[in-house]
């Protein structure tokens, strides 16, 4: 989805949102329902229920960091399964007052390198914005509170009719 502006190389060489620690697995990536039996079955893996979707059931010790059950040597495993989250990051959907905004991750080296209005025009290209907007409306869960710091991409109110 984002191969226009992030490079799988250097993805394979990163790998830093593929991993989490206590104090961020709230950022673990929900499995939408209807994709739950398929990834447990390809993984072997126990999802457990978060909000109305899905999580891989993960154990946290501090700080100390844990990769997704789904990370294997050659990235991730699930292919066309890749939770929703993972296939937009570094971008979100945000919660601020009464709007939803799509950020972006600060977390991301390679995306944050870009200028705002290159992700800016990104996001507004090819309906990628009312594609996430649209599947918040489905999967609400996706919808995280807006984190101070943030860079906002995209407002609503600019794609919606809500
Ligand atoms: S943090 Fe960014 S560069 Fe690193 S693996 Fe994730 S998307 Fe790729
Ligand atoms: S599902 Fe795949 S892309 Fe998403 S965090 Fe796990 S390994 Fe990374």
């Amino acid at each position: 989805m984002l191969r226009e502006i992030l490079k799988p190389e250097n993805c394979a060489e990163c790998r830093v949102c593929c991993g989490f620690d206590e104090s961020d697995k709230w950022e673990i990536p929900l499995v939408f329902g209807e994709f739950r039996e398929k990834v447990e079955n390809a993984l072997g893996v126990r999802l457990v229920p978060r909000g109305g979707e899905f999580v891989f059931d993960m154990e946290f010790d501090g700080d100390k960091l844990v990769c997704c059950p789904a990370l294997g040597e050659n990235g991730c495993k699930l292919s066309e399964l890749k939770p929703f989250d993972c296939r937009i990051w570094p971008f979100r959907v945000n919660r601020l007052g009464d709007l939803r905004v799509i950020t972006v991750s600060p977390v991301c080296g390679e995306i944050s390198k870009l200028p705002i209005k290159t992700l800016s025009e990104f996001v507004q290209k090819d309906g990628f914005a009312e594609t996430l907007f649209k599947t918040a409306d489905a999967h609400p869960d996706i919808v995280k509170p807006y984190l101070d710091g943030y860079p906002i991409i995209a407002v609503e109110k600019d794609y919606t009719t809500r």
